[in-house]
């Protein structure tokens, strides 16, 4: 099979063309009910996936796309034959390329970034530099290559809509000026004081230091609030995954690490706030769901159905707030630090966050091992000014090497 698109345009020029890379996790599944709900508005051009065949086979069974790609060649393989057996005409590609692809295809309108890790990272620069409106919520494309990713944005004229939570309550929330100039933003003459991220401190907000030694992989999966793919619960769990989200606020919003605080925030009703200088501090509100952060991107400037159901205030009753504790979670800190240093600090953490998170999930190390691997890591790199993708990638593959090392230490 020769991975060639079609160029031909259809009949579907009215409706937006959605292309969903990562379509068979939770943000790529929650986007597609979403896009259920609005057919008059979208239509689905490409699902990708890395490896789970069945769940592709299924959405295309249902969208209809015109592309499917899957990462591995042999699972490329086995959804192109039940495709076939099952009479469908979507077309199967294979392949990193691919993903880039059908990311920057001229027939698309719309991307949907929501592979999880760094391999998320060339498909959402394809869609930056072809000028797409991108759906971000692979949060690791911004900490590896923030500065590289948003000058695509910018030079390719693409729409940047972040889908994060908290990402898209503070875009929300901020005034218009920033959408429109995204990259040069200023902050402080936008009247703007500072970001609030809010965090919900994961399952472990009240554990102590010694509890949290003997965390085991199925307690670290049990978010309280939200339901996620596997990496980004256990990001939640350590909160380097809030450290993630300073790194992405600060590419998103040109913010100086200063300007942004973590707060916790154990309900999850508050998604995040911008405070102004007159004391004034905006937030948003709604139910712990992506589907509204999703429908948020997919319509801008519109509102859409999301089908999230009212927020009921009075059912909530009460919304906590306390200081992260960095002492217990120290890859929040290791995160503000690797911001500090700049230049490839970012793209190092990430890499080797990775590495532990994978060894984490497959038993091979201890929950507080993760930071420890990630501190090491940094501590033992070379921290260059960013130049280039190739640099961020051999960056992150001397890191998961470095990473594997000492996994292979502890384990
Ligand atoms: P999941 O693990 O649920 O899904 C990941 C998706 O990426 C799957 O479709 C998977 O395919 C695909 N994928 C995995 N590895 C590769 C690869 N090497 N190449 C190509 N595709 C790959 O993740 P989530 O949906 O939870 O998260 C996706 C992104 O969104 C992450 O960056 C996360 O941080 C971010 N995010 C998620 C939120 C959430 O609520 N889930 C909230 C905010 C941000 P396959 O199924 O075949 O493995």
């Amino acid at each position: 099979m020769v991975n060639v698109l079609l160029n031909s345009k259809s009949e579907e020029t009215v409706r937006q063309q959605v292309t969903i890379l990562g379509a068979t996790g939770t943000i790529g599944l929650q986007t597609l009910e979403v896009i259920a709900l609005h057919p008059e508005r979208f239509s689905v051009f490409a699902l990708t996936a890395n490896a789970n065949v069945q769940s592709l086979f299924e959405l295309c069974i249902r969208y209809a796309p015109q592309y499917a790609v899957m990462l591995q060649t042999t699972s490329a393989e086995s959804l192109r034959a039940q495709l076939k057996a099952a009479g469908s005409s979507t077309i199967v590609l294979q392949g990193e390329k691919a993903l880039s692809e059908v990311a920057s295809h001229e027939q698309v309108d719309v991307v949907m970034a929501a592979i999880v890790g760094a391999a998320g990272l060339h498909p959402a620069m394809a869609a930056a530099r072809a000028g797409k409106r991108i759906l971000l919520a692979n949060k690791e494309t911004l900490v590896m290559a923030g500065n590289l990713f948003m000058q695509a944005v910018i030079e390719g004229g693409a729409t940047l809509l972040p889908i994060d939570s908290e990402h898209n309550a503070i875009f929300q929330v901020m005034p218009s000026q920033h959408s429109q100039n995204l990259v040069n933003s200023n902050l402080a003459s936008m009247g703007v004081k500072r970001i609030l991220l809010t965090a919900s401190g994961g399952p472990f907000r009240n554990a102590s230091l010694q509890e949290l030694q003997m965390v085991t992989r199925a307690q670290a999966l049990n978010h309280p609030n939200w339901v996620m793919g596997p990496k980004i619960t256990i990001d939640s769990a350590t909160m380097m995954n809030k450290g993630l989200e300073v790194i992405e606020a600060h590419w998103l919003f040109n913010a100086h690490p200063s300007q942004i605080d973590v707060v916790i925030h154990p309900q999850s009703v508050i998604h995040s706030m911008v405070e102004y200088i007159d004391g004034s501090v905006l937030a948003q509100l709604g139910n712990p769901d992506m589907r509204t952060p999703i429908a948020y991107g997919l319509g801008y400037p519109d509102r859409l159905t999301s089908g999230v159901s009212s927020l009921d205030l009075l059912k909530t009753a009460r919304l906590d707030f306390s200081e992260p504790d960095m002492i217990r979670f120290p890859c929040l800190q290791i995160a503000y630090d690797a911001l500090n240093a700049g230049g490839t600090a970012p793209a190092i953490l990430n890499a080797a966050n990775e590495v532990a998170v994978e060894a984490f999930l497959t038993e091979k190390i201890g929950f507080m091992d993760i930071s420890e691997i990630i501190q090491s890591v940094l501590a033992a790199s070379n921290i260059e000014r960013v130049t280039s993708i190739e640099q961020l990638v051999a960056v992150d593959e001397i890191s998961r090497q470095a990473a594997f090392q000492r996994v292979n230490v502890l384990c």
